[in-house]
């Protein structure tokens, strides 16, 4: 995969040299490149903000840097894709064969796990980092001709600027890239993979500051260890994200699984897991 990052801060970019991400790009996994939108600037003082129009606190980001950043972005894509032999001028697999902008913004759409698998099925990501209010909408918009444009959000607060969003939007597609994670089955067993939050883990020792570690955990009953960790699941999620269990498909729960969200205070209707009034 390719990714593409444009900022003001590019030394903020820096922790994905280290850990999963950084040997994925040292071993050719993922080639990241930073880019540093003021060299896009064509004035003395290398101005990327302005004030906003009709007023108000703060600076917008200038269209134009903006847009030169993103063409020479967009055009070194298709020449490599050129020089690929590429049958696509844009290189890109999915999202309709143009390169995936993603603009890290508290008034995107929420970025998930599930957008997280969307988005590692793509060959070319690029991350355009606004500061201060903001770029000019008008970028979006004009770069919907060259790019599939997806305002993005990392959750309901307003950071400063796009860079921390970046780190957690690549870390965690960058993770699913086929090679990059050691064993593939710890994807699968993950918090969100299947619309639940994780069991609790323990390692050694198996007792410890006169806590002891489940015992069916010790048990070596595989079965009964993988039937505590769904229902610690259960418990987990209920307690922690309710909302979670609004989307979750209870429809072929076994008889056992029932049992322990009824003790949680939810019943299966229609497929769907339904809070009892008096839980
Ligand atoms: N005025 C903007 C608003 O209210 O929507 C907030 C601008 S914020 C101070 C500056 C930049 O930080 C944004 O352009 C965006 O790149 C980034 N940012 C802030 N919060 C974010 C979030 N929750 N998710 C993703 N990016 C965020």
């Amino acid at each position: 995969m390719r990714i593409d990052v444009v900022s003001i801060f590019p030394e903020y970019l820096a922790p994905l040299e280290l850990s999963l991400i950084g040997k994925a790009r040292q071993d050719g996994l993922l080639d990241l490149r930073v880019h540093d939108l003021r060299e896009f600037t064509t004035d003395r003082h290398r101005t990327v903000d302005d004030t906003p129009y009709g007023g108000g606190a703060g600076m917008v980001m200038k269209p134009e840097p903006w847009a030169q950043a993103l063409t020479a972005v967009a055009a070194g894509q298709a020449e490599r894709a050129e020089n690929a032999g590429a049958p696509d001028a844009t290189g890109a697999a999915g999202s309709a064969g143009k390169p995936v902008l993603i603009v890290p913004s508290p008034a995107g759409e929420r970025f998930t796990q599930a957008t997280a698998h969307e988005l590692a099925e793509e060959n070319q990501l690029v991350f355009a980092c606004g500061r201060y209010e903001g770029i000019d909408e008008r970028v979006l918009e004009w770069a919907a001709d060259h790019f599939t444009v997806r305002p993005m959000s990392l959750g309901d607060y307003v950071l400063n600027g796009g860079e921390v969003a970046v780190l957690a939007m690549v870390e965690a597609i960058g993770r699913l890239l086929p090679g990059v994670v050691g064993n593939p089955e710890s994807l699968v067993e993950e918090s969100h993979s299947d619309g639940l939050l994780e069991y609790p883990v323990y390692t050694k020792p198996s007792s410890w500051r006169d806590r002891d570690v489940p015992a069916v955990l010790l048990s070596g009953n595989h079965g009964k260890i993988a039937q505590w960790r769904r229902h610690e699941q259960y418990r987990r999620t209920a307690e922690r994200r309710p909302d979670l269990l609004a989307e979750f498909d209870a429809g072929k729960l076994p008889r056992a699984d029932r049992t322990a969200f009824a003790d949680l205070g939810y019943d299966v209707v229609d497929g769907l897991l339904v809070r009892r009034p008096d839980a």
